[in-house]
């Protein structure tokens, strides 16, 4: 099964009203905010015009983010609510 089959398997429970991420849209430098474009696994940062979008929709909840931001370019991370986020199907 490839990586893009298993992702397939996976079911989110998005929360529409809240983001468990939120992004410093004020933070500027390029250099940081590529390094977190690039590492997330689920692609939901991208960097257009010279500005950092995201969407918290498709979140693998890895924290990959969160660590690779030092406090810069993430403002907070937090788990879903209750009742929100991935949900993985083992074996
Ligand atoms: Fe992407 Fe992982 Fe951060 Fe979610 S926690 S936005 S999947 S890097």
């Amino acid at each position: 099964m490839s990586i893009d089959d298993k992702l397939g398997t996976l079911k989110f429970t998005t929360n529409e009203e809240k983001s468990h991420i939120i992004i410093n849209e004020d933070f500027t430098d390029e250099k940081e905010i590529m390094r977190i474009v690039k590492a997330c696994p689920a692609e939901l940062y991208k960097y257009e015009n010279g500005k950092l979008v995201f969407s918290h929709e498709g979140c693998l909840e890895c924290g990959t983010c969160r660590v690779l931001s030092h406090g810069k370019v993430i403002k907070s991370w937090e788990y879903p609510e209750s009742g929100y986020g991935v949900e993985f199907h083992q074996g």
